[in-house]
């Protein structure tokens, strides 16, 4: 995630300035998911911050699959 958009639309937290995300990388923002160093919580090793990107990427899949799921092609998504 961009450090910019980090910091201009998320609270960070206070002591060192990470994003605070739950298990599935969710932040407070609804479809805006962290990984990585900037996460906070995050053990800051290549491995970890990879797998977090992993399991961003499928949370993002399923938050997408749930969002637009009722919609039909070509309708606009209300909601
Ligand atoms: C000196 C050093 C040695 C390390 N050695 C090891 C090691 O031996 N083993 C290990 O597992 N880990 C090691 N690490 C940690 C590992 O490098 C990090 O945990 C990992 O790179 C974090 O990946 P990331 O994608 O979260 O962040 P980063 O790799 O920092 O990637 C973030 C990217 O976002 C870009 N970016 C930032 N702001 C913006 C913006 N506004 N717009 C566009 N792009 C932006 C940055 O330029 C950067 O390319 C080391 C780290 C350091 C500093």
């Amino acid at each position: 995630m961009s450090q910019s958009f980090a910091t201009r639309k998320l609270r960070l937290d206070e002591t060192a300035g990470h994003i605070p995300t739950g298990v599935w990388m969710r932040t407070e923002l609804p479809g805006v998911f962290a990984a990585g160093d900037i996460r906070r919580d995050s053990v800051a090793q290549a491995i970890a911050c990879a797998g977090d990107g992993a399991t961003a990427a499928i949370a993002a899949h399923r938050y997408l699959e749930e969002r637009f799921r009722s919609s039909k092609p070509g309708q606009p998504v209300v909601g």
